[in-house]
């Protein structure tokens, strides 16, 4: 069996170019798409996600923060795109690190009810809502390497941390290391 280090990588770049089975995206409540990797996310995919994430809305008013969805992955090169909404951080005590938490957990776990092999993440809330990347990155790591630890009849055997800037890679970097 792999050793879990070995299925967690981290890269720096754009996170609609890289080729997987899931692409997360750090959508918002509303799930109609916003700015950051989100746009990004739409952009490149095209409007077919868009059309599964309004589906979505009517169905359950959109997403609530720590949980995840899933969607076509239109034309991006991934089968799917897991929609999950961190929080937005309003100075440590509402939740917030419990919140983001939820959002690798969850979106894991919908990952393997969908069979996904190979998954990518963004740095979840370390954008728009400013959640502090060191933290961030302290939780994205430990949550992805005990979801592994606990489940090991998951198929999932590569998590990509893609990081878009330096930061956020460099300290991805330390904490998987
Ligand atoms: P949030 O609202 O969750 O903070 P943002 O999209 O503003 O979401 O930021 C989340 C993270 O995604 C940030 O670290 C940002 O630098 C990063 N990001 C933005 N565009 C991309 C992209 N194309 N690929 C990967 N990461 C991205």
């Amino acid at each position: 069996m792999t050793a879990i280090s070995e299925k967690i990588h981290v890269v720096q770049g754009d996170i609609t170019r890289v080729t997987v089975d899931a692409i997360v995206n750090a959508a918002n409540n509303g799930l109609l798409g916003g700015g950051g990797v989100d746009g990004a996310i739409h952009r490149a995919g095209g409007s077919e996600i868009l059309e599964e994430c309004k589906k979505i809305r009517e169905k359950q008013g959109g997403c609530p923060t720590g949980e995840a969805v899933i969607t076509t992955a239109g034309r991006l090169n991934a089968k799917y795109v897991i929609h999950t909404v961190g929080p937005v951080w309003q100075g440590g005590k509402h939740q917030e690190a419990q919140l983001l938490r939820n959002c690798y957990q969850n979106v894991l776990q919908l990952a393997d009810q969908y069979h996904v092999e190979t998954i990518a993440f963004p740095n979840i809330s370390t954008g728009v809502y400013h959640f502090p990347k060191p933290l961030a990155a302290d939780i994205s790591a430990e949550e992805v390497s005990s979801y592994l630890n606990e489940h090991k009849q998951s198929k999932i055997n590569k998590v990509l941390f893609v990081c878009f800037d330096e930061e956020n890679y460099r300290l991805l970097l330390e904490k998987t290391n």
